[in-house]
């Protein structure tokens, strides 16, 4: 029982004796940060200190803060029809639909639920329904790749390929398999970034072939790695993971739940490599994190195989909050101040000055790789520049604590990857200011060069 009242608590107190944080250790070193306000790519703490936002929260608010146009679309949309089930229809859903199938350049049929996990576990239902009603039952695994993350459900987690968010929740949902996704900064001395490449999509088709590929449902992929250390593969890679895939009748289900709207320089991640899904997930930045709401979007002929039959043509699947109407009419403002304002192209130029101001980073004795694509950056420290240790997770954690200090939150691929914690991430705001790149290049050159 609690015996101080919480009238007498700080906030403070009063967050750490009721609040149970995600992902977060149950001793924490230093108080949380408590938001009280965000403005553009800045925020404001519960004291008044100002952070420019480098990690978009969590890589989701992609317009910025405190956006009074989406505020209002979700105040008009309340008070003129708060709630339909998605059994029924309604205006914003319909048109948001229509919208992102322009942005998809291509026609799929558009299912809503809330969250990016959400959205992977409808793809996978999906999937899985689809191959029994076109004479494929036993097709049911699911192959994706270490680092990867999916989501924190069962099913999501288990297409997850980060150990340590997995190992003590175990038994996960059975039949997720994984391969290696390429890290081209490790590949083998000696071996060309395509011949590597070519070697990480065939062990996909190898693990096809020892499964028995009437086995396999599908292939679900990140167009990049984000969260596991931003690992940017060669297009050859995700073009011939495409081609495997069609070769054995195995659905790819491509997750861009952080590389869509924008992230990498086009509207959607796999746009960078010129390839068509079969299912396409998404979430965070389709409302900018100002209201939840997800996406699974299934390609046309495969939406069709629900329509063969009574007994086929239910997706037996239902969500309450998914495709709420305020939710709907937000993303879609949402699309609009993207395309208004250009923040696709602006994440690309952005990203291409950060790329060439701070390239010079991978000469600092702790900066292995400096990679990125897009507004998306990460520096891979490593203990030894020869050998390629990953660095002490107290050297990576010093580099975050003093970017703080100087005003900027940047983050870190989680604590998640065994072995592999050593890589400084970076995912602006797209609507960042060239004086907020300033800021943010003037603060990583200076923490990297008081921590040598
Ligand atoms: N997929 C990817 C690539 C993600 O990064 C995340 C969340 O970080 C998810 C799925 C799960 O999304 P959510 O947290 O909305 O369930």
């Amino acid at each position: 029982m609690t015996t101080v009242k919480q009238e007498q608590l700080s906030l403070v107190e009063k967050d750490r004796q009721n609040v149970w944080h995600h992902i977060s250790p149950y001793v924490e070193k230093s108080p949380p940060m408590i938001w009280a306000k965000g403005e553009g790519a800045w925020v404001t703490d519960h004291e008044g200190n100002r952070y420019l936002d480098g990690m978009s929260g969590l890589w989701c608010v992609n317009v910025g803060y405190g956006r009074e146009e989406l505020a209002k679309a979700a105040y008009d949309q309340m008070k003129e029809l708060c709630y339909v089930p998605m059994t029924q229809g309604h205006e914003p859903a319909i048109e948001l639909a229509a919208k992102l199938n322009e942005w998809l350049d291509d026609d799929y049929q558009i299912f809503y639920s809330n969250s990016g996990s959400d959205a992977n576990e409808v793809a996978f239902k999906i999937a899985r329904q689809y191959h029994q009603q076109n004479g494929e039952a036993s097709r049911y695994k699911f192959i994706s790749r270490y680092r990867a993350y999916h989501g924190g459900s069962m099913g999501a987690l288990a297409a997850t390929g980060q150990a340590l968010r997995k190992y003590k929740y175990e038994p996960l949902s059975p039949g997720f398999l994984h391969t290696a996704p390429p890290d081209n900064y490790r590949r083998p001395k000696g071996m060309s970034v395509e011949d590597y490449n070519i070697m990480c999509a065939e062990e996909i088709e190898q693990k096809i072939i020892w499964e028995q590929k009437e086995t396999i449902a599908g292939v679900i992929m990140e167009p990049l790695i984000t969260g596991g250390g931003i690992l940017i593969p060669d297009p050859v890679y995700v073009q011939k993971v495409q081609e495997i895939c069609n070769k054995h009748g195995v659905l790819l289900i491509i997750d861009e739940v952080i590389c869509g709207f924008g992230r990498t320089g086009r509207k959607f991640g796999h746009q960078n490599f010129g390839i068509k899904p079969d299912i396409v997930t998404m979430a965070k930045g389709l409302t900018s994190a100002y209201l939840p709401l997800s996406v699974t979007a299934v390609r046309k002929d495969i939406y069709e195989k629900f329509k063969d039959s009574a007994e086929n043509s239910h997706f037996r699947h239902v969500n309450t909050f998914g495709g709420n109407p305020a939710a709907c009419a937000v993303a879609l403002k949402n699309l609009e101040i993207i395309e208004r304002e250009g923040l696709v192209e602006r994440a690309d130029r952005h990203g291409e000055r950060l790329r060439k101001e701070l390239a010079h980073l991978a000469d600092h004795p702790y900066v292995g790789d400096v990679r990125g694509i897009g507004f998306l950056l990460g520096i891979e420290m490593v203990e030894d520049k020869e050998t390629r240790e990953p660095a002490a997770a107290a050297r990576v954690g010093k580099i975050i604590a003093d970017c703080k200090a100087n005003g900027l939150i940047v983050g870190k691929n989680g604590d998640t990857v065994a072995g592999y914690n050593n890589i400084v991430t970076l995912s602006p705001p797209l609507a960042c200011t060239d004086e907020d790149v300033d800021f943010i290049i003037s603060v990583m050159k200076k923490v990297f060069e008081e921590n040598k």
